[in-house]
């Protein structure tokens, strides 16, 4: 993020990082719900409260804003000029809570995956959206016992169109 924004703009940036329902948040539902996925929001009874739940998959998903994560690397995540302590003391803590709750969840036997939001923004998105439904195919084979890799292409094919078709609450 860039030290140019005014105090006011920055709050609401802050703000809005917070707020439920984000635009890439709905992003990926939307794209998930196209392709027949269905879910759960903001599952409190799992730890950290994912921002999307795929039971059938034991998959959840995190769609973390790039500042407030701290994406490492990401031109996104640009520490402020002002306050400099307090922010980088702030996006530690939520990056070590980001760990720890990927590390319950994954001991509960959950898939994690996390999606940043600059690989939300309109040059990535389509490779990104890709690759998270063949990660789901993956946990999905993997959570029946199903190497990938055992079975021929035609059954996959059979398999995944099928699912798309399948209604299920999860
Ligand atoms: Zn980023």
């Amino acid at each position: 993020m860039p030290d140019r924004l005014t105090p006011e703009q920055r709050h609401k940036n802050m703000s809005s990082i917070h707020s439920r329902n984000t635009k890439p948040e709905i992003l990926v539902r939307q794209y998930l719900w196209s392709h027949g996925y269905r879910y759960r929001l903001n599952s409190k009874k799992l730890p950290g409260k994912p921002d999307i739940v795929l039971a059938k998959y034991k998959t959840c998903i995190f769609i973390n804003g790039c500042f407030w994560h701290g994406h490492d690397g990401c031109r996104y995540y640009t520490v402020p000029k002002s306050n400099t302590e307090f922010w980088v003391n702030k996006v530690a803590r939520n990056r070590q809570r980001d760990g720890q709750v990927r590390q319950k969840l994954e001991i509960m036997g959950w898939h994690c995956i996390t999606i940043w939001e600059c690989e939300l923004k309109k040059e990535k998105r389509k490779q990104t959206l890709e690759s998270l439904l063949d990660m789901l195919s993956r946990f999905y084979f993997k959570g029946m016992g199903i190497s990938i890799y055992e079975i021929q292409e035609d059954d996959i094919c059979f398999m995944v169109a099928e699912d798309s078709n399948t209604q299920y609450d999860s």
